[in-house]
């Protein structure tokens, strides 16, 4: 079984690449489109099955999870979707040399960043889809705090419990008023040991 940060390092370096090719080839943007889609697709499994097993569980993921999983790829394909037709405006601008190669990479790397910010909330939710029936404490992280964030501070439930709510730390448009974009948040086993990233 491979490493979750292999995965990402994979993950990060196809979405640079797909960009790139985008602004600077002539293909039709479905051929880039897709092919960031295929790597999500792939990465997203992969983390997730890491995930399950680094959580303790074994292989083949379980129904709920592999749901879960289904529906966090299709909403992603989604995402990839609009992206390309959010970039096509600065596409049309690089090649008017309006803007610089820098301003490009700048932009991919932004996106990059995003897009493996989702990734690894992937794997945090298998961890927790891993150990769905044990007991878990929200642990409030070192950031600008959210209400929701703040109320979940030592709540102890079963992980499935906050899978179910959406409350899943660092997880990019996640259920708690901050969206998870800035949260530092985790959950705790009774043991003290992190069960998320
Ligand atoms: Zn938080």
């Amino acid at each position: 079984m491979r490493e979750y940060k292999s995965t990402r390092a994979e993950y990060r370096q196809s979405i640079e690449d797909a960009l790139f090719d985008y602004f600077t080839g002539d293909s039709a943007v479905t051929s880039y489109r897709s092919a960031m889609q295929r790597a999500m697709s792939d990465a997203f499994l992969s983390a997730y099955e890491v995930a399950y097993t680094d959580g303790g569980a074994e292989l083949p993921l379980d129904e709920d999870a592999l749901e879960w999983l289904a529906a966090r790829q299709d909403a992603e394909l989604s995402h990839i979707k609009e992206l390309f037709a959010t970039l096509k405006d600065m596409r049309a601008q690089y090649r008017a040399k309006e803007i610089t190669t820098a301003d490009v990479k700048a932009e991919i790397e932004r996106r990059r960043d995003g897009y493996s910010a989702t990734l690894d909330s992937v794997y945090v939710t298998g961890k927790m889809f891993a150990q769905a029936n044990k007991m878990v404490t929200w642990q409030y992280g070192e950031t600008e705090h959210c209400d929701t964030c703040a109320s979940l501070n030592g709540k102890r439930h079963r992980a499935k419990w906050f899978i179910s709510r959406d409350y899943i730390p660092r997880k990019p448009g996640a259920a708690m008023d901050c969206g998870g974009y800035r949260c530092q948040c985790s959950l705790l086993d009774d043991k003290g040991k992190e069960i998320t990233l």
